[in-house]
C-alpha cells in the first residue's frame, strides 16, 4: 500500500467505546429529565426512550443534543456533557497505533458524531489527527461515499490515496468502498471472516506494512 497518504478513523466503536454516549443518553439525560419532572428516575428513562423512539436514527434530529435538550426542557446540555467526561474510554490499542502511524500518514476522523460529541470523545488524542470530518455537523447526513468523496476533495488527494477503518459495515465499509478508499471493517468481536475485517486496530498496521 505504497501510495496511501491518509489513514481515516471512524470514533464510536473504534477509537473510543459507548460508554460516553450510553451515559449521556441513557443516564444523564434520563436523570436531568427526572430532577425536572419531578419524577423517578426509571420512569423518565422510560418517556425518553419512548421520545427518542418516536424519531428515530434516520432522522438528522436524533444525533443532535441541542434538538433533545430544548425538546425535552432540560436547559443546555455542555455541563451535562462536561459531567460525563470520565466515562470516554479509549480501546487498550489505540494511543500505540495513533503514535506509531501518525509518523508516516497524516490522520483523520471521518465521524457520524456530532462536533459536540467529537469534542468530548476525542479530547485526549485529538493532536494526532490532521482534520476531523463530522458528516452530521459539516454535511447534515450520516457517511454515504458522497460524503467520503467530500472528505477527499476537502485533503486533496485521490481515494486511491486513502484508508479508512471503522465498526459498522455499511458507513465504514461499503460506503468509502463504492468510491475507492482502501476500507478496513473492524469488527471487535471477530464474527466476520472477512479478508478486509480486522479485529483490532493493531491489525490495521500490519496492513499497512504489507
Ligand atoms: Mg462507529
Amino acid at each position: 500500500m505504497d501510495d496511501i497518504t491518509v489513514v481515516s478513523f471512524d470514533v464510536e466503536g473504534t477509537l473510543v467505546t459507548p460508554d460516553f454516549s450510553y451515559a449521556i443518553w441513557f443516564e444523564a439525560i434520563p436523570r436531568r429529565y427526572s430532577e425536572r419532572k419531578g419524577i423517578d428516575f426509571e420512569q423518565a428513562r422510560k418517556s425518553v426512550e419512548e421520545e427518542y423512539g418516536k424519531v428515530g436514527d434516520q432522522r438528522l434530529e436524533w444525533y443532535e443534543i441541542r434538538y433533545w435538550f430544548d425538546k425535552l426542557d432540560l436547559g443546555i446540555p455542555e455541563p451535562v456533557m462536561e459531567g460525563c467526561q470520565d466515562r470516554v474510554c479509549y480501546y487498550p490499542e489505540v494511543r500505540d497505533v495513533l503514535s506509531s502511524l501518525s509518523g508516516r500518514y497524516r490522520l483523520t476522523v471521518a465521524s457520524g458524531s456530532t462536533r459536540e460529541f467529537l469534542h468530548h470523545l476525542l479530547r485526549d488524542i485529538e493532536p494526532y489527527f490532521t482534520k476531523v470530518f463530522s458528516s452530521v455537523s459539516d454535511y447534515k447526513w450520516l457517511k454515504t461515499s458522497d460524503f467520503y468523496l467530500k472528505m477527499c476533495q476537502a485533503l486533496e488527494v485521490r481515494p486511491e490515496q486513502v484508508v479508512h477503518v471503522g465498526d459498522n459495515w455499511q458507513f465504514d465499509f461499503v460506503a468509502p468502498s463504492e468510491i475507492g478508499i482502501r476500507a478496513f471493517y473492524l469488527d471487535r468481536k471477530g464474527q466476520t471472516n472477512h479478508q478486509n475485517s480486522l479485529v483490532s486496530l493493531t491489525q490495521l498496521e500490519v496492513h499497512l506494512s504489507g
